[in-house]
């Protein structure tokens, strides 16, 4: 098996009916980089950039995250890289920031975190928009925040990134060919907003790991709930459809990066609803994209709406599984 990922390494990720399927993988450290090239992945489509700060024992200074971000960029070289800004606090915190006087959380994934801590901590955030921009010189910068729960919240991040492209264009130095700004939709109550956001936005990546805790008001972590509530399951489906069709009508780009993509059915389930660029861990390249390979796309999609319209149980992955195994 390991063998046949490896033939399928130069072998685009193209359905049986010919449509092209965009597949990244997650990273988030400088160890992580040679995994573009063992992959063959057409790009990073998520770079955690708090990895960098949780392993590190003291801040890293604005130099430090510079330099991972270029050599990050020069080891993709035309392939694109997606930089999330930090995605700190709550569960993630880090034992060097002063959170003294902060109040302790019962629920830390819906608590200070990511870009609710970044635009309040925004010293933290010029610095890291700074290192991406500085990073990016001469190149495009795809930029996305983390947790955008409403519109205002990607608007002023998206303005603390252009007042430091603006200070640096005013000394003269060299800037990114541009920036692509984008946000994570993992909070439900962003999807109710998307006709206001996505006009304002380069492209939209959606969160399944936060967004189906937050959907199902499931912690993600808890092991009497991992596999209560099925990736699977026509509440969930159903609501990334929505959220396609807006994307679709607003021609704005939409993938996926939560793990949910880096399973072989669940990515095909995925494609079934129109999705066409994935970013997912890089063990799942390989599996994935033999997937795509053997998938029908437009039979499945045409399969998925008639399931969708009356769902008959708690999850397609029978129907989903069956359809598969029929078609080979
Ligand atoms: C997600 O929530 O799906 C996601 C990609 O972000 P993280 O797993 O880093 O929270
Ligand atoms: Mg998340």
């Amino acid at each position: 098996r390991r063998a046949q990922f490896q033939a399928l390494r130069e072998l685009p990720p193209v359905t049986l009916d010919g449509q092209r399927i965009t597949v990244m993988i997650n990273a988030g450290l400088r160890d992580d980089i040679p995994a573009l090239d063992v992959t063959g992945a057409d790009g990073i489509g998520l770079f955690r950039t708090e990895f960098q700060f949780l392993v590190s024992a003291t801040l890293p200074q604005r130099e430090r995250q510079q330099r991972l971000y270029r050599d990050v960029l020069d080891a993709a070289g035309d392939r694109p890289v997606v930089f999330r800004t930090v995605d700190i606090g709550g569960d993630k915190a880090l034992p060097y920031m002063n959170t003294e006087g902060d109040a302790l959380e019962e629920n830390p994934a819906m608590g200070w975190r990511a870009i609710r801590l970044a635009l309040e901590r925004s010293a933290l955030m010029k610095a890291q928009a700074r290192a991406l921009i500085e990073a990016s010189a001469g190149r495009t910068l795809a930029v996305m925040f983390p947790m955008v729960s409403e519109p205002w919240e990607y608007h002023e991040a998206r303005a603390l990134f252009e007042a430091q492209r603006t200070w640096i264009a005013e000394r003269n130095r060299m800037l990114p060919l541009s920036i692509r700004y984008g946000a994570m939709l993992e909070v439900p109550a962003l999807a109710e907003m998307l006709d206001m956001l996505l006009p304002q936005l380069d492209f939209l990546s959606i969160g399944t790991n936060d967004l189906t805790q937050f959907l199902f008001a499931a912690d993600r972590a808890h092991p009497k709930l991992a596999e209560r509530f099925d990736w699977l399951s026509p509440a969930i489906l159903r609501f990334l459809a929505r959220v396609l069709a807006q994307g679709r009508a607003a021609d704005v780009p939409i993938s996926v990066c939560g793990e949910m993509g880096g399973r072989p059915l669940e990515a095909m389930a995925l494609i079934g609803l129109g999705i066409d660029r994935l970013s997912i861990t890089p063990a799942a390249v390989g599996p994935v994209k033999a997937m795509v390979r053997s998938l029908d796309a437009g039979r499945l999609r045409n399969a998925m709406k008639e399931w969708l319209a009356a769902p008959t149980a708690r999850s397609l992955r029978p129907q989903i599984a069956a359809w598969a195994e029929a078609e080979g």
